[in-house]
């Protein structure tokens, strides 16, 4: 005769030994098989575990098993807890019943106790959609997959049904689709999010998940429907293309819409805050005069070699924005106006005193500056007038110099 396995938990080890003698008496060749955890026992196999070697972690399997749980003390009431976790069955330690429910399971094929209905057609349909499809029951065992979800996986139909996503997936990405999947059956309806996937061959997607409840005639929850569309490569076209949207083409630097975004940002930070805020502008000076002398793109190369020029000199918090042509912001943080007017004069001279080399010809460079210290609840535009005006006064001054504009 083959012999039946049975897995059982540590605290059962020597109990096990009477349960074995009755089955024998009744013909049943029992296969032991002590396992330390529930997730040493395959999923769809019978395993007895004592009540106390149960953690909560191990909740989420127990459906996916034949888990029956072995009690010192039998209770309807802790009884209906445990099948409600997704157990078989519970019994007391030194109850009969045990042996006889033992005995007939083991002598009757394992019933299908999740009933599909003309599965066969549904089958069909779901496989023949090109986006990964899963159902999964109330205790959030997979009952259902399609093909594209088995490749998608890297696992067969067989090792997906009747598995808890403690068996297909990485602990950590399990416990974000375990949390998801309780959240959903709680409030019903439908739900849609993105999280990361493992796929077979090692990388992560992102993906995104769109589930729905399906409900009982009593409107109780009964599982839920899953379908995973790959947003990774949308995802990774619209970070590019935002990035892009930020930054100026010519130079790589940040431009006038990233000012805006940054400034709205840091505005709202500095609202609670004391720290200084300043805004230094600045244009090149007789620019023109470049691009008559080196043609348009020798006034390319001299905007990028002034930007990288620019960056070279700024400290870990400024940051750098081509806000038009040949003019530039500094947004210098924790910086008052005083500090911000010192930092301001300091660039322009050493700017004035630096070399750029433009096909091979040396260019000297001079640039005009206003600064003002940024006031988190003045309007923003009425700031950027007062600044350029400044930066026009540092022009009629005579260029090469610094206004600061003091409120
Ligand atoms: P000012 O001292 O008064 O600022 O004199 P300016 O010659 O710099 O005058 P203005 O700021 O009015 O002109 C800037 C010039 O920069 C005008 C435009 O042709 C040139 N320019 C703007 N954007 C670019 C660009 O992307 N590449 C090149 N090569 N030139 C540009
Ligand atoms: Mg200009
Ligand atoms: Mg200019």
């Amino acid at each position: 005769m083959i012999p039946s396995i049975l897995y059982f938990s540590p605290l059962l080890a020597s109990w096990k030994t009477q349960l074995d003698t009755q089955l024998s008496t009744y013909g049943k060749t029992i296969e032991w098989r002590a396992v330390q955890d529930i997730d040493q026992s395959p999923a769809l196999s019978t395993i007895l575990l004592a009540e106390n070697d149960i953690a909560v972690s191990d909740w989420p399997l127990l459906a996916s098993r034949k888990a029956i749980i072995i009690v010192d003390e039998w209770s309807l009431e802790s009884s209906i807890k445990w099948i409600q976790r997704g157990a078989e069955n519970c019994f007391a330690r030194d109850d009969e019943h045990l042996t006889a429910w033992l005995i007939s399971e083991l002598s009757k094929f394992a019933l299908n106790r999740f009933h599909r209905t003309e599965d066969d057609i549904l089958q069909v349909i779901i496989d023949a959609i090109p986006a990964p499809i899963f159902f999964k029951d109330h205790l959030h065992i997979y009952r259902g997959c399609n093909t594209a979800f088995c490749q998608f996986i890297g696992h067969s139909r067989e090792e997906v049904i009747g598995h808890s996503v403690y068996d297909i997936a990485p602990k950590h990405l399990a416990d974000k689709y375990y949390e998801a999947d309780c959240q959903l059956l709680a409030q019903g309806g439908t739900q849609r999010y993105e999280a990361e996937v493992l796929l077979c061959d090692g990388s992560l997607h992102e993906i995104e998940f769109n589930k729905a409840v399906f409900t009982g005639s009593k409107q109780q929850p009964l599982g839920q429907v899953g379908v995973m569309l790959d947003v990774t490569e949308r995802n990774q076209l619209i970070r590019q293309l935002d990035k892009a949207t930020r930054t100026d083409p010519l130079t790589g630097t940040s431009n006038r819409r990233e000012f805006n975004l940054i400034i709205h940002d840091e505005f709202s930070k500095r609202k609670h805050s004391e720290k200084k805020l300043s805004l230094m502008t600045l244009d090149v000076d007789f620019f023109k005069k470049i691009n008559d002398k080196f043609g348009h793109s020798g006034g390319d190369q001299a905007l990028q070699l002034i930007t990288n020029w620019l960056q070279s000199q700024l400290r870990s918090s400024d940051t750098l924005f081509r806000v038009g042509g040949e003019e530039f912001y500094i947004l210098m943080r924790d910086t008052d106006i005083q500090n911000a007017f010192k930092i301001a004069e300091q660039l322009c001279k050493d700017m004035a005193t630096h070399t750029f080399l433009i096909n091979q010809q040396s260019v000297h460079i001079t640039l005009s500056a206003g600064v003002i210290e940024l006031d988190p609840i003045a309007d923003l535009e009425d700031t950027l007038d007062m600044v350029d005006k400044a930066l026009y006064e540092a022009k009629s001054n005579g260029r090469n110099c610094v206004c600061p504009v003091y409120l």
